[in-house]
């Protein structure tokens, strides 16, 4: 009995040994790990990509029932674009994480705020050698029956075109989404952005069922989802 003992407590000793061996060598092995992961990621394979909650601040973009916001919905489903995208490697950059604008303080005229945003915004991407630049946006009309998603590139250049076909592929497949294509647009933002660039209209605020449908985590996540995809496959297929 007490020489089981004496065995027990050296299988013991030996156990803690062969465990803090074990955990030794996991950690240099992680650290390793995420070095080798690191390189890996530095090269010209990563991507970044620019993904921008349209309006935001001062200006809250499109109204409807007096308290709902686009800007709040841009910034929502732009976060869900990033945490699709970010598992796959691809790099984003949000030019904004909250509601806010770019335009200093004393700058009056709607057109020179509006401007002077737009371009600090485009100088974020720029500055970031972004590879792409997704602006999200959701649309409006008095009329109120429009409904759908529009994916918008700045005619003439082939790779924005490809970037909005793939994008819109994908947002045609929700459920109950009618069949826009990508179209082109002359909208400052797309214009004046060196690298490929979009604007997603992810669906109508004016559309009584669509505006029900975009405010509805689900619904934020079905979009988000098809946008990443369709960056994904842009990326993909290149
Ligand atoms: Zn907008």
């Amino acid at each position: 009995m007490r020489q089981m003992v004496v065995i027990f407590g050296k299988n013991l000793v030996s156990m803690a040994a062969l465990i803090i061996v074990g955990v030794m060598g996991i950690l240099l092995f992680s650290v390793f790990w995420q070095g080798s992961k690191a390189v890996i990621t530095g090269t010209n394979e990563k991507f970044v990509v620019m993904l921008d909650a349209g309006h935001g601040g001062y200006d809250p973009g499109a109204i409807a029932e007096q308290d709902i916001y686009e800007k709040e919905i841009n910034l929502q489903i732009a976060k869900k674009t990033r945490d699709f995208l970010v598992p796959s490697g691809i790099a984003v950059i949000l030019t904004r994480e909250e509601d806010e604008d770019y335009v200093p303080e004393g700058v009056t005229g709607r057109k020179t705020k509006k401007q002077i945003d737009l371009n600090y915004r485009i100088s974020m991407a720029t500055g970031a050698k972004a590879d792409i630049f997704v602006s999200i946006h959701v649309n409006s009309t008095v009329a109120g029956k429009k409904s759908g998603a529009e994916t918008f590139y700045y005619f003439g250049s082939e790779e924005s075109k490809n970037l909005a076909v793939n994008i819109q592929q994908e947002l045609i497949k929700i459920s109950g989404m009618n069949r826009r294509i990508a179209k082109p647009g002359d909208f400052y933002i797309i214009k004046n952005t060196s690298m490929p660039a979009v604007i997603v209209e992810v669906g109508y605020l004016s559309n009584i069922n669509e505006r029900e449908k975009l405010r509805q985590t689900w619904y934020q996540d079905q979009v988000a989802r098809a946008i990443a995809k369709g960056i994904a496959d842009f990326f993909q297929n290149k």
